[in-house]
């Protein structure tokens, strides 16, 4: 089984329906309440479990109920846990979100157990990283941190892939250590400072990105570097919500580069698993499993 560590962020979502978002001041009486687990870090986890992974997530939560509940939901799904630490000083990450029948939404979100993952913490371990195929991370923890992951996975020569999700400036040095960068075109812009698409990408290569794996939403994938630049079409689903398609994407991805495929075929499978979790409601539970990955690459090829 390919091995892969995912060191970032544990949420507790909090989500109320509204019928409109309160305005400040304002106390409006919501419909349902309901709670899911999230953050891209433990998403994209559960994401790469379901399609094969053997899967170990660096993090932390707080010693309260949310944390108990995701570490349970993260071992009901087969990620290992062993070093998602329960820190006492702090609440388990969360984001309130407000939802308008619309889909518009509000949201808020409460770092707390994420802002601690350290650099000790992903030092400690540094035994699974030696042992890895791949790294997968995201920009929901302190960034000292994920550039430790990064150098640590450099020095032992296991491939990592970046999804520089919520996008923030990334300096050149630790982008040229990135062997698949993920954005979307929203990130693309903001990382690379050009709103104009093949401009960013001119710079990003510019700046060391060794493979540049753009999601497009329902319009695919493109993936450029210094042999190719492809445009992979979507598969063909009836999207509902997109929430997660990118941490499915990112999931699917990273099994297939650690199992060792060519990465047109990992990119299929990131894109076939990203379009699966858009045409069903959710984050976590619209996650696809290996099967329904391959099912749908078989129907399109039929
Ligand atoms: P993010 O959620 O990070 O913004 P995208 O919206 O680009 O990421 O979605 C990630 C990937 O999921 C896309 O590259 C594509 O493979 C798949 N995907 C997303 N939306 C659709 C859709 N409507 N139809 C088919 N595939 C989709």
């Amino acid at each position: 089984m390919a091995k892969i560590l995912v060191v970032g962020s544990i949420n507790m979502d909090l989500v109320v329906r509204v019928s409109q978002i309160p305005k400040p001041g304002e106390t409006i009486i919501g419909g349902d309440f309901e709670t899911y687990p999230g953050g891209k870090g433990a998403n994209q986890a559960v994401a790469a479990s379901r399609m094969g992974g053997e899967v170990t997530m660096v993090g932390r939560v707080g010693n309260d109920d949310f944390g108990n509940l995701l570490i349970q939901g993260l071992v009901d799904n087969r990620v290992r846990t062993t070093y998602v630490i329960k820190d006492s000083d702090v609440s388990t990450g969360i984001a309130m979100i407000a939802v308008e029948p619309s889909g518009q939404n509000i949201i808020m979100v409460a770092s707390g157990a994420n802002a601690e993952v350290s650099a000790a913490d992903v030092n400690n371990a540094r035994d699974l990283m030696r042992e890895a195929d791949l790294l997968l991370v995201q920009l929901e923890c302190p960034l000292d941190t994920i550039s430790k992951a990064i150098d640590l996975a450099k020095a032992y020569d296991v491939a990592v892939v970046l999804n520089p999700a919520p996008a923030q400036h990334l300096s050149e040095g630790l982008l040229s250590m990135v062997d698949y960068l993920t954005p979307n075109e929203t990130e693309l812009a903001l990382l690379s400072g050009e709103t104009d698409m093949e401009k960013g990408i001119e710079k990003l290569k510019e700046w060391g990105v060794k493979n540049l794996i753009i999601t497009l939403g329902s319009n695919g994938v493109r993936v450029v570097n210094k042999e190719l630049d492809r445009h992979f079409p979507s598969f063909d689903v009836t999207a509902i919500d997109a929430t997660a398609a990118g941490d499915a994407f990112n999931g699917a991805l990273a099994v297939g580069l650690a199992e060792g495929k060519p990465l047109s075929e990992a990119v299929h499978y990131g894109n076939a698993a990203g379009a699966l979790a858009a045409s069903k409601r959710g984050a976590q539970p619209s996650l696809p499993t290996r099967e329904d990955v391959e099912n749908l690459i078989r129907d399109r090829n039929k």
